[in-house]
C-alpha cells in the first residue's frame, strides 16, 4: 500500500509529465545526497537537465519512490514550483 507521500511524489511526477522509470537512480543516503550540488550548480559540466522540460535544472529532489528506490528529480524553477504545487494539493486532498 502507497503512503500518503508516496501517492503526492506519483501525483506530482503525473503533473509534470514524467516517467518515474526514466529518473536517475540515485544514493541510499537520503538524507545527504552525495552529488547533489553536481547536479544543479551553474557552472558544473555535470548539471542535468530539468526531468519535465530539459531546460537546465535549478534544483534536486532525491526520492524514494515505490518499486524504484532513491530517484533523482531534476527541475528547473517553474517545475521545482509545479511540482511543489502538485504534491501540496494532493496532500491537502
Ligand atoms: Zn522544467
Amino acid at each position: 500500500m502507497l503512503s500518503q507521500r508516496d501517492k503526492a511524489e506519483l501525483a506530482a511526477l503525473a503533473v509534470l509529465g514524467v516517467d518515474p522509470v526514466g529518473l536517475d537512480p540515485g544514493p541510499a543516503d537520503l538524507l545527504h545526497a552525495p552529488g547533489w550540488q553536481a547536479r544543479v550548480w551553474p557552472d558544473a559540466p555535470t548539471r542535468k537537465p530539468c526531468s519535465a522540460c530539459g531546460r537546465p535544472a535549478t534544483s534536486t529532489r532525491l526520492v524514494p519512490l515505490p518499486g524504484l528506490g532513491p530517484r533523482w528529480i531534476d527541475a528547473c524553477r517553474d517545475h521545482m514550483v509545479a511540482g511543489w504545487r502538485a504534491r501540496s494539493a494532493s496532500i491537502t486532498e
